[in-house]
């Protein structure tokens, strides 16, 4: 289903529970796990996807939810507006991105859900929920990380800021280095990042100071070869070669050159984000901050251990608490630590290790990412989980929007 107004996304969920069917929305499919799967309606908001409204003096949006990042970030940028700090990709909507919590880096910024301050909800029965501060500020509260449970968002308003620069410096350094700096590079940079390359001392970083210097981008020839060249074709060729042979894998890695130290100045989100064209599987994990080195270092201990033969890096950084109940960072400054195999290798056995470690931290999974947790684990790391499946009881006292995964992960509607 591909409705273009919230007047026919209603129609949809009223005929969806005349019929007793369920509902999925499917943002741009970019979550690892089968979060949207149904064999009730699927409903694509692909031709729902405009700016509503910019309110140019508060920089606040108004979007319709099937809006791309990309290209809400085009349009901000023709307004002199921009999204406050987004992940590493653009590809996400905006519904799709806020519903799961996805964040950037950046110890000082919110996830992008946190920027949410007014949003409109069709609920089971087909009625929209007009929630902001003043009106229904229980349902913003809750429902800016829905996990799409709780309805489908219709529209959404976010707070921005005045469009920014980027600084980027990018560079190779010693992982033993980075962890002994820690709490210094993410207090000391606007948004500090490190990928580290398993199996050995070293890990790619990433530095962004936020500035109003005027843009300095890299050649085009630069970005094509690093952006498309060696960050996405030849790490493909790369990866495929040692999903058959690890060896000769590890020999043709050798051989491909790394993208060097970068240094340039752009505008804030072609910076944040860029583009992957390389298929992966991928859990996540947020813990609080002050766990970070020590859990990372026993991340290290385990690929050392299971002999884990992977070219994908594993990421670490680190986003501001914030106060929604079911956001990865609720309550805490958080670290993330992300891992990584190329598609169509086996993930079990490294991403369960990483997993037990992390549920030593209160360790939360990305709502987008694989893991193996149900709602009885996950249950005692969210303060506020009761607060959540309240809500959801309200807005969805019929399981119109569940699915056997959200039954894994969130427990049945209503229970
Ligand atoms: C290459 C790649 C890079 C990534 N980088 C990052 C990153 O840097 N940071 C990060 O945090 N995550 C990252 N992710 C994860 C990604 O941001 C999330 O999985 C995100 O949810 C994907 O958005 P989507 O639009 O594809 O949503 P989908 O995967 O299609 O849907 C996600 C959830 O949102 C719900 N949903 C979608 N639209 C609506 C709506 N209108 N109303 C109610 N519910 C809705 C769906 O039902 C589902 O529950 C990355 C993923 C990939 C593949």
């Amino acid at each position: 289903m591909r409705p273009r107004s919230e007047a026919e996304l209603s129609r949809l969920v009223e005929r969806a529970a005349a019929e007793r069917r369920t509902v999925k929305v499917v943002g741009a499919g970019h979550s690892f796990t089968p979060i949207v799967c149904t064999d009730g309606y699927l409903v694509d908001l692909g031709d729902y996807d405009r700016v509503l409204h910019v309110d140019q003096a508060a920089a606040t949006v108004t979007v319709q939810a099937g809006i791309p990042l990309w290209k809400l970030n085009q349009e901000l940028a023709t307004r002199g507006l921009a999204l406050e700090n987004i992940g590493d990709i653009a590809y996400q909507s905006i519904a799709g991105a806020t519903s799961t919590a996805t964040h950037g880096t950046g110890l000082r910024f919110g996830n992008i859900a946190s920027r949410i301050i007014g949003l409109h909800l069709v609920t089971g029965d087909g009625s929209v929920v007009e929630a902001t501060p003043e009106h229904h500020p229980d349902v913003l509260d809750v429902a800016r990380v829905g996990v799409g449970a709780l309805g489908v968002l219709s529209t959404v308003t976010l707070q921005c800021v005045p469009a920014f620069n980027l600084h980027a410096l990018e560079q190779a350094e010693s992982v033993d280095a980075i962890l002994e700096r820690w709490d210094e590079e993410i207090t000391g940079n606007d948004h500090f990042e490190f990928f580290w390359l398993p199996n050995t001392g070293w890990a790619l970083t990433k530095r962004n100071r936020r500035t109003q210097e005027p843009a300095r981008p890299r050649p085009r020839w630069r970005a094509l070869r690093d952006d498309y060249l060696l960050s996405n074709y030849a790490f493909d060729v790369t990866c495929r070669v040692a999903r058959r042979n690890p060896e000769l894998g590890r020999r043709v890695a050798k051989l491909v050159p790394g993208t060097g130290r970068s240094d340039y100045i752009d505008r804030s989100d072609r910076v944040f984000a860029s583009p992957r064209t390389v298929k992966f599987y991928e859990m996540e994990y947020a813990v609080p901050r002050e766990n970070l080195v020590e859990a990372f270092n026993r991340v290290r201990e385990l690929v050392r251990r299971q002999g884990v033969q992977i070219l994908f890096p594993v990421e670490v950084r680190a986003v501001a608490a914030d106060d929604i109940p079911l956001s990865t960072a609720f309550g805490r400054e958080t670290a993330y630590i992300a891992v990584h195999v190329y598609q169509g290798t086996p993930y079990d056995q490294y991403f369960q290790g990483v997993e037990g470690i992390m549920n030593d931290y209160g360790g939360r999974p990305h709502w987008g990412k694989m893991h193996f947790q149900t709602a009885a684990t996950l249950a005692p790391r969210y303060p506020r989980w009761h607060e959540f499946q309240a809500l959801r009881t309200r807005t969805d006292p019929t399981g119109r929007f569940s699915s056997p995964y959200l039954d894994r992960v969130l427990g049945p509607s209503g229970a």
